[in-house]
């Protein structure tokens, strides 16, 4: 594993997430409309955006921490297990804490 281009995948990652959250933010900060159907549609597309909102602040968390396990040398070890993560896995979702076996557990 290529720990240098891991952590530049992470910090892709996290700028991506970061300019997405900006976007959401703007959005959020318009004034809501007077017509009160219209209103009504957008009070439910803030709902999306704040669904999407936590879900990109979860996501960077997730991040970090990945990024904190790379410095520490234990990055592509299951948190729960310690058992190393498969590589698609780790392809797939670089910053999971998870092992395979350990992420099924948890749902
Ligand atoms: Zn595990």
């Amino acid at each position: 594993m290529d720990k240098l281009s891991v952590r530049d995948d992470l910090h892709r990652m996290r700028e991506e997430l970061r300019r997405r959250l900006g976007a959401i933010d703007a959005d959020l900060g318009v004034a809501l409309e007077k017509d009160s159907e219209e209103r009504a549609i957008q009070v439910e597309n803030d709902e999306v955006l704040r669904e999407m909102q936590t879900e990109g602040i979860n996501q960077i968390a997730a991040i970090d921490a990945a990024l904190e396990r790379l410095e520490r040398g234990t990055y592509g070890q299951c948190v729960k297990c310690k058992a190393a993560i498969g590589r698609h896995r780790l392809a797939a979702v670089p910053y999971t804490p998870f092992c395979i076996e350990c992420a099924k557990s948890l749902d």
